[in-house]
């Protein structure tokens, strides 16, 4: 289980994360990325850390409970 946190203050919107893990981050209104969902079993969240330009996503993997 990864738990996704977004740095909203480096986040610059290129958008990435939403293209390759649309299910979990979207872009709000304000162009930032926000995530839908706070924890994922899906290892697209790491592709899309790495793929962040600005590191603005954090990937924590947690033992689930
Ligand atoms: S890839 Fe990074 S900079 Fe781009 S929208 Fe997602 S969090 Fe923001």
């Amino acid at each position: 289980m990864y738990r996704i946190i977004i740095d909203r203050s480096l986040c610059s919107g290129f958008g990435s994360c939403a293209e390759l893990a649309p299910e979990i981050f979207e872009l709000d209104g304000e162009g930032l990325a926000s995530v839908r969902v706070g924890t994922s079993d899906d290892a697209a969240v790491l592709d899309a850390a790495a793929a962040c330009p600005m590191a603005a996503i954090s990937v924590i993997e947690e033992q689930a409970a």
